[in-house]
Formats: C-alpha cells, sequence, structure tokens
C-alpha cells in the first residue's frame, strides 16, 4: 500500500514563476513545469549549499526522498536550457514553514513553537512537558496549506492579498 504523501515544507513562495527562451512565441515551446518543492531542494542544495542530508531535513523529508525531488528538479532545469523549453514553478504537494512550526504533543496536549531551519522533525521530537510522542500542528500564523496538483496554484495567505500576474 502506497504510503500517503506527506506535503513538503517550504520557505516561501517562488518569486518568480515563468522563464522563456528569448525570440520564441509561447505557442510554439513545450512547457516543463518545475513544482514548488522541486526549486525548493535547488536553492537549499545549490544556492545555500546544505548538504542533501540537512535539506531533507528542513523539508521535512527523507534523504531519498529528497534525493528524488532534486533530481527530477535538476532533469527539468537541464531539459528547459538545453532543449530551449519554457519553465514554469507552479503547484506540488508542500506548505509554507514560516517563521516557526507548531509542535503539539499527542500525550498531554502541550503545544509550542519550534523554530523553522532546526532541523528539528516532528517525528524525532519529545515534549518538553512529558517526553511523549509530538506531531507537528501547523506552521506559525497558520500558513500552512497544501498545493492543488501540477496545475494548481496557492491562494495568498487569509488576510493577505497578492497582484495576479
Ligand atoms: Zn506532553
Amino acid at each position: 500500500m502506497p504510503r500517503p504523501r506527506k506535503p513538503r515544507c517550504v520557505r516561501d513562495e517562488p518569486a518568480y514563476a515563468f522563464f522563456k527562451p528569448q525570440g520564441i512565441p509561447l505557442r510554439e515551446l513545450e512547457m516543463v513545469t518545475l513544482s514548488v518543492e522541486e526549486l525548493e531542494s535547488l536553492r537549499l542544495v545549490d544556492i545555500e549549499e546544505l548538504y542533501q542530508e540537512d535539506a531533507a531535513a528542513q523539508m521535512e523529508v527523507s534523504r531519498p526522498t529528497f534525493h528524488r525531488i532534486i533530481k527530477e528538479a535538476r532533469h527539468k532545469v537541464a531539459e528547459a536550457l538545453v532543449e530551449g523549453k519554457a519553465l514554469g514553478i507552479e503547484g506540488g504537494d508542500y506548505f509554507l514553514a514560516g517563521d516557526t512550526r507548531i509542535f503539539e504533543c499527542m500525550e498531554c496536549g502541550h503545544t509550542w513553537e519550534e523554530p523553522f531551519g532546526t532541523g528539528v522533525r516532528a517525528c524525532e521530537a519529545s515534549c518538553p512537558k512529558c517526553g511523549g510522542a509530538v506531531t507537528r500542528k501547523g506552521c506559525g500564523m497558520g500558513r500552512a496549506r497544501r498545493g492543488q496538483g501540477p496545475r494548481g496554484r496557492c491562494g495568498p495567505p487569509a488576510g493577505e492579498t497578492k497582484q495576479q500576474q
């Protein structure tokens, strides 16, 4: 039975959503779509120069899962550059980290915030009060949400508006 896929922790929405080769009309181009978590894997390893193990912890996935994500990401970027395809960045299965994550103890119900980027995973943490097992309740400021499939887009957080391109 396949395990349900857990959304990946991503620091922020991508700043740029679309790239294409100069001088070729979009209708004549093939399009490659990079998911937000695939872009995040490139950012962590190729920009921030983290080891894959640490990058995997930040995204709260296993190292083999992270390896699959970044391999696919690099393949897509190379495909766009080498074969002259348009590259879009959107969708996927992720939540935004915000600055903190909210952990909740499954034993006593104690909740607390864990800063993002410490690499502490809910499944490995224990309750500071009773030592019980911990689940991640969400991200700070209620920003947790999921992408909506390959063509989906995340809406802006409640109470914020963002200009559509
Ligand atoms: Zn507890």
